[in-house]
């Protein structure tokens, strides 16, 4: 009997990402885009609200923000663009139409590089970069007698809002996280946007089909929405991925349409099929001058680029001898990357051993550092303790001034007060014990303490001598020079 192998299927999972833009204004009129917390309705003007016989006015940031991301994501940067409306009927637009960006975008044809653990790099291509206007945001409710009614809130609506599409270039749910995370990375590296996905301002639709391995043609593309966090983007991969491949398997006919990620369900629904899908009518905005960039605009912006995580990573493993893993963790976001910074140049200035203070300001910072704020939830850039600091303590550790165990409560009361690292010590009596008078008088008084240990120790145990140094370090606050503290403590126990 011969069994027929399974069919083997490819994932195609292409991206599209909405971006709200952080400027003051939004995108066509002067009222505030920092809505947030702001009650209802109170972020409004004639233009944003959709009165007859308003003009609106493009928000030059907005303009310049989309550029530096096409830059940041390798696009091409055409010297002619404009706006088109974007028609359709729905309660969050009250103008009947969206403006948008439609076949000529702002930026096209970019890249972004991701990398799995243990893989090559890859790049994702980027179809387009383009700007367009947020929507209004509804609020459905139901009232005392069961019928339901919506609330909308104008606030929202005419916020710059930038589309991040991508080629279906992704091959799995790992790839698009990496994908995400790497997007958000790069929009915080530059600026442009807070890429917080509670306030909402990062949102993300997802195209995911399959089709044969080797086959030309791609499937039926399903595409989904309302994910709300990356762990949700992922989760509904992973389920879209299963869920057609069972049908595929069955013999069933995946149809092209829309479905939503339903979080308590964990699972993919049906929303609406290609048939209902909306005829957007696309045409030029009559209100609007199209932008025109000259090679001398695109610079200006290319100039204000700061250096990039990619770049950035490697410098640091050749500048500074550092690993990927820690590289890694360092340029995160570009306020760590600008604290480690900040410690290893006042080594520098002070004449140090940049590797070594680069070496040792990296431990800190990935380690006690990056818990403490953890702990605290905090940013680095919110820390009382400075990068200045932060030097000054690792070279007291260098010097002798303090031992490794007291650098670790030194850390905390900077980290809790700001304090200078020497204020710290003199505050809390931790300088480094060096007499060797104080030392041997503890080295009597933890023996006197551990008789069975010394006993021990003795007669052949080496752990026991461990044992007995950290009783000695604790009798000393963290105070004892460790090393010091365990030859004084093996002379005494041999004599
Ligand atoms: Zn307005």
């Amino acid at each position: 009997m011969t069994t027929i192998p399974a069919t083997r299927y490819e994932t195609i999972i292409g991206l599209e990402v909405h971006v709200q833009l952080q400027t003051e204004r939004k995108m066509f009129c002067d009222c505030s885009a920092a809505y947030a917390d702001a009650p209802p309705n109170t972020h409004v003007c004639p233009v944003c609200m959709a009165l007859p016989g308003v003009l609106p006015v493009i928000n030059r940031k907005a303009i310049e923000y989309t550029v530096m991301t096409g830059l940041a994501l390798n696009c091409q940067i055409p010297s002619f663009s404009k706006f088109d409306r974007k028609n359709y009927p729905y309660p969050d637009l009250l103008k009947g139409y969206q403006i948008s960006q439609y076949d000529l975008p702002l930026t096209r044809d970019g890249w972004l590089e991701i990398e799995l653990e243990g893989e090559a790099p890859r790049r994702v291509g980027i179809t387009r970069v383009h700007l367009e206007e947020d929507t209004a945001r509804l609020a459905h409710r139901t009232d005392q007698a069961g019928e339901a009614y919506s609330l909308i809130d104008m606030n929202r609506a005419g916020v710059p809002l930038m589309e991040i599409v991508s080629e279906p270039d992704m091959r799995s749910a790992e790839e698009a996280r990496a994908y995400l995370v790497k997007l958000r990375q790069i929009l915080r590296y530059i600026g442009v946007s807070k890429v917080n996905l509670e306030e909402g301002n990062f949102r993300c639709d997802a195209n995911v089909s399959l089709r044969p391995v080797g086959a030309e043609e791609m499937g039926a593309k399903v595409e989904i929405k309302n994910m709300n966090s990356f762990r949700a983007v992922y989760n509904a991969l992973r389920f879209e991925v299963d869920r057609q491949t069972r049908e595929l398997d069955t013999g069933q006919r995946i149809p092209q349409e829309t479905r939503g990620w339903v979080e308590d369900a964990g699972k993919t629904v049906s929303q609406r099929s290609k048939e209902e899908a909306h005829d957007y009518r696309y045409f030029p905005e009559p209100d609007l001058p199209p932008v025109t960039l000259t090679a001398e605009d695109v610079a200006a912006i290319r100039a204000r680029l700061p250096e990039l995580p990619d770049a950035r990573l490697r410098r640091f493993e050749e500048a500074y001898g550092l690993g990927r893993y820690e590289a890694n963790l360092l340029t995160e976001s570009r306020a760590r990357a600008d604290y480690y910074e900040a410690t290893v140049a006042a080594a520098r200035e002070a004449g140090k051993d940049v590797v070594k203070y680069a070496r040792e300001a990296a431990n800190w910072i990935i380690g006690d550092f990056a818990r403490l704020l953890n702990a605290a939830d905090m940013d680095i850039g919110e820390a009382q303790l400075s990068p200045a600091h932060l030097y000054a303590m690792i070279a007291l550790v260098e010097g002798g001034t303090i031992s490794g165990p007291a650098a670790k409560q030194v850390f905390e009361e900077m980290f809790r007060t700001g304090k200078s690292p020497g204020d710290v010590v003199r505050e809390l009596g931790l300088e480094q014990i060096s007499g060797s008078d104080e030392l041997a008088a503890v080295a009597e008084r933890v023996i006197a303490a551990n008789e069975k240990a010394a006993e021990d120790y003795r007669r052949g145990k080496q752990e026991a001598l461990k044992f007995l140094v950290g009783q000695a370090m604790r009798e000393s606050r963290g105070r004892a020079n460790p090393a010091t503290m365990t030859e004084i403590l093996r002379a005494r126990l041999e004599a």
